[in-house]
């Protein structure tokens, strides 16, 4: 459908709620028309032919012949794109720019065709999001919002595309910037700090911005969880600074240089020696629980997604806010801009329910017992208005840019309706192992990059070291997030330096890890990587536990790539020997 229409259909909270209420009555229709619109936009296509679809494919057709996709599949006639290649190879539309995805394919960051369109869809998506967090929470838009907003610089392939992430973009482009201003609600922070490009600028600027104007704000957030637990940690840090940029009312110079970013935050500024006080006394207090409500008296709302894997954050937001309802109201990717809206958005972090929005995209679902097996049925998907309650599904979406019953890799649940639409639980991206921030690892990333160490580590030591058996974890305890490998190691010969071997290992393991995981720790939001290396027969103790609790037999048991549960998390614990982190 028309994003542009539907925006003018939508431009205020009542029209928005409206509007889902009537396309959450008619999902089967309002789905198959979708589609019948896709099929005709993308008509003569290269790929429809290369699969049998001549002129306006039908809806029969289009199920019958075209087959579910992934990442690898499609990867070429992404390229093709990417190269600057106009002919009509996958879609009708122009392909001018590219999204980068956080999700990797062999360790590189796949690079997705941006539709024209994706841009005003998302701004559909948030519109309807903000007009059902203003019915459940109206206070929440009565102020301004401190947004840890970020963007990074754009990229450029060898065919002349822009590359960029779904965010960055969105920030970007004419959806985002001239949007409506309103000077009592709207960001405490200028759009050129939203879109500052040097994150540490950025961030200390956000600070600096929702600080000034805290008798004002009255919701806190990011768009993902951890970048907000970031930016508060970063609060920590800097407050010193920022204090004396409060007091004097001018920005800086030493953190601040973008000459853009200064202007417009000296702009805000004025000197205010009594918020300086407060921020220190508050600051330099030892417990910062509840900071968030002690800096920002008014903040009644925290906004940003703690679904997924973003889960693991919920315990340091409720520290820093001391409780302050979530809302997490977004299901976003750079396949589609909307996957999902929360229409409850004031609910538990653990029982967060997303509606897709039906308009733009033709989504089916394949049940979980099918998408484990390696080649799924084309007659194993389901349509969107068939699903079960209390069903797992991964997600298959078809979109305008020219995915074709693609499988986005995230497992949803179905857990309620609205009206005749399903709600969704998020239950994981499949074969997702570890994950800080953006980086997403799996259990063949993780163990390529295992073996690639342990392989240095036997050479190095003339084979006289092995690895034995190996499991991870996410460690969240002190920022920025990092990941922690267990080692299990048969030593023939004692090393000289265990400690120096094993930091090398660490820097091998982070060389081989994902384009996504060495950016995040370039950027710092993830920590450096952790080899511990635990006593021998370790993992025998493991067994027995997981056998002596029923959870497996000897013969079955498989070591799990991540440690989750608490009890084998204390064995390994319990059994470190030695340690060391990359530099
Ligand atoms: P990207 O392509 O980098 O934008 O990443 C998109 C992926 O991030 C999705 O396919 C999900 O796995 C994850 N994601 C996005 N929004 C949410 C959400 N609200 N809850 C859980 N995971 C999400």
């Amino acid at each position: 459908m028309d994003a542009t229409a539907i925006l003018s259909a939508i431009a205020c909270d009542e029209q928005a709620l409206g509007f889902m209420e009537h396309v959450t009555r008619h999902v089967s229709s309002v789905q198959d028309y979708v589609l019948q619109l896709l099929l005709e936009a993308n008509a003569g296509t290269d790929y429809f032919q290369r699969h049998g679809l001549h002129g306006i494919p039908t809806k029969e057709e289009f199920r019958r012949l075209l087959p579910i996709t992934t990442y690898s599949d499609m990867e070429a006639d992404f390229q093709r794109l990417a190269d600057g290649d106009e002919s009509k190879t996958i879609c009708a539309a122009r392909v001018l720019e590219m999204l980068t995805s956080s999700g990797t394919s062999g360790g590189k960051q796949k690079l997705f065709p941006k539709s024209p369109s994706y841009d005003q869809e998302f701004v559909a998506l948030n519109r309807v999001a903000r007009a059902a967090l203003n019915k459940k929470a109206p206070y929440a838009s009565r102020g301004k919002s401190l947004q840890f907003f970020y963007v990074r610089k754009p990229g450029i392939t060898s065919g002349g595309v822009t590359t960029t992430s779904g965010l960055s973009g969105y920030f970007t482009s004419p959806a985002f910037r001239q949007r409506k201003l309103d000077p009592e609600s709207g960001y405490t922070s200028p759009d050129q700090v939203i879109l500052c490009v040097d994150y540490q600028q950025a961030s200390y600027c956000h600070l600096l911005c929702g600080l000034t104007q805290s008798q004002e704000v009255v919701s806190i957030g990011a768009a993902f969880a951890s970048t907000l637990v970031r930016s508060l940690k970063a609060l920590k840090d800097l407050w010193q600074e920022l204090c004396v940029d409060i007091e004097t009312g001018r920005v800086n110079d030493n953190i601040v240089s973008d000459l853009s970013v200064k202007h417009a935050v000296n702009a805000l500024l004025k000197p205010d020696p009594k918020l300086a006080a407060l921020v220190r006394r508050e600051c330099s207090k030892s417990n910062w629980r509840g900071i968030v409500r002690r800096l920002w008296p008014r903040a009644r709302i925290i906004q940003a997604i703690v679904t997924g894997s973003m889960q693991q954050y919920v315990p340091a937001i409720d520290f820093f806010s001391d409780g302050l309802p979530i809302a997490s109201s977004i299901y976003a990717s750079s396949e589609c801009s909307t996957l999902g809206v929360n229409l409850s958005p004031v609910c538990s972090p653990y029982d967060v329910r997303y509606s897709p929005f039906p308009c733009f995209v033709y989504y089916e679902f394949l049940p979980v017992s099918s998408s484990s097996s390696s080649s799924p049925s084309r007659d194993d998907l389901v349509q969107l208005a068939e699903v079960e309650l209390g069903r797992e599904y991964e997600l298959v979406i078809t979109t305008r840019a020219g995915l074709y019953r693609y499988r986005v890799g995230d497992v949803l649940k179905v857990v309620g309706f609205k009206n005749s639409m399903p709600q969704f639980s998020f239950v994981g991206r499949a074969g997702v192992l570890l994950s800080v921030d953006t980086d997403k690892t799996d259990e063949v990333e993780l163990h390529t990059a295992v073996t690639t160490a342990a392989a240095v580590m036997a050479k190095r030591n003339r084979g006289d070291v092995r690895l034995l058996d190996y499991t991870s974890r996410v460690n969240l305890s002190s920022q920025p997030g990092h990941y922690v490998v267990y080692w299990e190691l048969s030593l023939d010969a004692a090393m000289e330096s265990m400690e120096a071997e094993l930091r090398k290992c660490c820097s091998v393991m982070e060389e081989s890890l994902s384009v996504v995981y060495r950016r995040n720790r370039r950027e710092g939001s993830v920590g450096a990587l952790e080899i511990k290396v635990v006593e021998p027969g370790t993992f025998d103790r493991i067994v027995d536990h997981v056998v002596f609790v029923g959870q497996g037999s000897i013969g079955q048991y498989k070591t799990p790539r991540c440690a989750r549960d608490p009890a084998v998390l204390r064995i390994l614990e319990s059994s470190v020997v030695e340690s060391s982190r990359a530099r």
